[in-house]
């Protein structure tokens, strides 16, 4: 996978009316990557490919494929062909005839298309259903069809909207795979869009995270949940402990930040950019916890009360709570770390963390 840019969204601005859906983006499509587009209901992800696909002009700024200028070129004469969740193919078609229609419609000659298509069919395992109509398929086969049809053609990249929404959570982790192992292969740029961050997080190379029509970050996965920008992206990936309060002290990159919680001291490289007075948020990972029943001596501590204890595997995930602060608390620890501990909600137990494990969010 290379730096370079495929697509630039150049301050793209799409208003419904005025209805503001797309904000103002600015991102690069790096030719041959996977990049995942995530982001809650109706933060404007589908807008965003929708426009990229020519199927929405962009109301503002300039979309660039390969350098030149795409907002006003129509679909048709687009390279960038889409894989919908609810697939659009064409039902009374077999799966050839379905997997052929575009090398028709660019007119390519009958031996060649055919060649092509057996490959696909091949590539995709669908060969022994190709002469069955489409409505006969399994929801997985189906969707086998959908991406052989908008491969046929070897498009550069390649626009897929919640493709694996309508499986079951089974057969979704194969597709995953088939997915990421197609797109490592073929080397075609893939645009993912999905609100799910497990699938985003397993399959992309960079993962591009909206929120109301903004770009909230972009980055590989382990940077965006090593070191989310804001408080969104946090809670998005699904962290608890997140801290919000005001400077007191500031000096040599260590902070102290009083929160209706407590006072807490966080060492980090954004906390050299914060001064006493300012608004600042962190968030702890629920892994760098320590739970005990005493206070302890050093480092920031807080109290809390059990809410209740879930297991994952090796590990237990205890659930806590500061009402004073407004908090609800996550520590993940292994079983054995957790023995000497009264876990039975309610009771009350101490959290600490060191000042190193406190990452400041940056974008607040
Ligand atoms: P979802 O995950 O629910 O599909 P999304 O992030 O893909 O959400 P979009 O489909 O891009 O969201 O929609 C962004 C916003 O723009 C939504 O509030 C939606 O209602 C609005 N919107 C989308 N298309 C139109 C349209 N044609 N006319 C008016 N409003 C629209």
């Amino acid at each position: 996978m290379s730096t370079e840019a495929l697509v630039v969204f150049d301050g793209v601005i799409k208003k419904f009316g005025q209805f503001l859906a797309v904000e103002r983006v600015d991102f690069e499509i790096r030719k041959g990557e996977f990049l995942a587009i995530m982001g809650s209901s109706g933060c404007g992800k589908t807008t965003t490919l929708r426009m990229l696909a020519g199927l929405e002009a962009p109301t503002e700024g300039e979309i660039r494929l390969a350098g030149k200028r795409i907002n006003d070129l129509p679909t048709w004469q687009r390279d960038t062909p889409m894989v919908w969740q609810s697939l659009a193919l064409f039902p009374f078609l077999t799966v050839r005839e379905n997997v052929e229609f575009s090398l028709r419609m660019r007119k390519i000659e009958k031996a060649e298309r055919q060649r092509r298509v057996d490959e696909w069919l091949e590539r995709m395992q669908i060969t022994e259903f190709a002469d069955r109509n489409v409505a006969h398929l399994s929801g997985g086969q189906r969707q086998r069809v959908a991406l052989a049809r908008s491969l046929v053609t070897e498009p550069e990249i390649l626009l897929l909207d919640e493709p694996l929404s309508a499986l079951d959570a089974h057969l979704k982790v194969r597709m995953q795979t088939v997915l990421s192992n197609l797109q490592r292969e073929l080397g075609i740029t893939f645009v993912y869009v999905t609100h799910s961050q497990s699938e985003a997080f397993s399959m992309a190379d960079r993962v591009v995270i909206m929120s109301r029509g903004r770009i909230e970050q972009i980055g590989n996965p382990q940077e965006i949940y090593r070191a989310p920008r804001t408080k969104f992206v946090a809670e998005f990936l699904g962290s608890s402990n997140i801290f919000s309060g005001q400077v007191t002290t500031a000096g040599n990159g260590m902070i102290r930040i009083a929160t209706p919680a407590g006072e807490f001291d966080a060492v980090s490289g954004a906390a050299k950019a914060l001064g006493k007075g300012d608004k600042a948020t962190f968030v702890v990972s629920d892994d760098r916890i320590q739970l005990s029943n005493q206070r302890p001596e050093t480092g920031n501590a807080l109290r809390a009360s059990v809410v209740g204890e879930e297991f994952v595997g090796a590990t237990a995930v205890v659930h806590l709570e500061n009402p004073a602060g407004g908090l609800e608390l996550k520590a993940q620890k292994s079983h054995e770390e957790l023995e000497h501990l009264d876990l039975s909600p309610g009771a009350q137990v101490w959290l600490s963390w060191r000042p190193e494990a406190a990452h400041i969010l940056p974008g607040e």
